[in-house]
């Protein structure tokens, strides 16, 4: 039996409440999320500490700073590091569901989403009554930053493809793409993990940031070399592009639509999420004026 929907056509929310906990990537700290499910669709952020405050829906205007990770600025305080859960929440199908913290940061695990999968697994999904609203696509939507670009183009499904070019040798150029169903999300995309370079670690390091990354959690290139292989995949790296990408994007829902993301970062996926829900709420008023002529 399969645990995952076939599709993304569908409404889901988590059966029951899970907790992980672990250390924050930038600050070196402990927290700690608890994962429960949601009556509304999105994903909804409130504090354990603090549970009479209102709880926000996460969207493309809270995000406050992509350098090196996608941090949010929330009204009850920063969240950075929210793409891998993100990801994984939104590319096993769940499409709604509370995310209750303890601490800025969403735990790093692996540097994968390999542990927020099993989480969810854990939580089993539930499917929803009411059906999902489609983020259908009427036209060509794309951003550019620099030598960066990413485009979504009007599909039937979700196509989603990532290439990267690195002058490191043990990365170079790479390319994946496929048709994005739950099941090959957590055979192909989840477990690839977050990567660096020895010489930005350690400036990073010295700057005060990454104080919980280690060699544990993010692979760390050395030019032609990796310092800590085995890799999970031979292209491991464009992989963990595509699951920082279906993290960014689920802060405006997964579109129905084909995405490449060419030298992609944080910085560009949130501004293709942010371009995409543009898209969606003109679309949505053509569609009133379209119905009142
Ligand atoms: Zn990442």
């Amino acid at each position: 039996m399969t645990l995952w929907p076939a599709d993304y056509s569908g409404a889901w929310t988590l059966a029951h409440a899970v907790e992980r906990h672990g250390v924050g990537l930038h600050s070196g700290q402990q927290c700690r999320v608890r994962l429960q499910g949601s009556h509304r669709p999105g994903y909804w952020v409130c504090r354990l500490n603090r549970p009479a405050e209102p709880m926000p829906r996460l969207e493309p205007s809270l995000v406050a700073e992509t350098r090196l990770c996608t941090a949010l600025r929330l009204e009850s305080g920063p969240l950075a590091t929210v793409e891998h859960l993100l990801a994984a929440l939104a590319g096993t199908g769940v499409s709604q569901a509370e995310l209750w913290l303890d601490g800025d940061e969403i735990p790093l695990l692996d540097g994968s989403a390999a542990g927020w999968v099993e989480a969810i697994a854990e939580a089993e999904l539930l499917a929803q009554p009411q059906s999902i609203k489609p983020q259908v696509l009427k036209a060509p939507v794309t951003v550019q930053q620099g030598l960066s670009f990413a485009t979504a183009l009007p599909a039937q499904t979700l196509q989603i493809a990532a290439a990267v070019e690195y002058p490191q040798a043990a990365i170079g150029r790479q390319v994946f793409s496929l048709e994005l169903t739950p099941q090959r999300f957590v055979e192909e995309i989840a477990p690839a993990r977050t990567f660096g370079f020895r010489e930005q670690v350690e400036q990073l390091r010295a700057a005060g940031l990454i104080q919980g990354g280690a060699l544990d959690n993010a692979l760390v290139c050395d030019g032609e070399h990796w310092l800590n292989p085995p890799l999970r995949y031979p292209d491991e790296p464009v992989r963990h592009k595509l699951l920082d990408l279906l993290g960014d994007l689920a802060l405006a829902g997964l579109p129905q639509a084909q995405v490449f993301a060419y030298r992609g970062s944080h910085g560009l996926h949130t501004a293709l999420a942010a371009a995409l829900t543009q898209a969606q709420g003109t679309q949505s008023l053509d569609f009133e004026q379209a119905q009142a002529s």
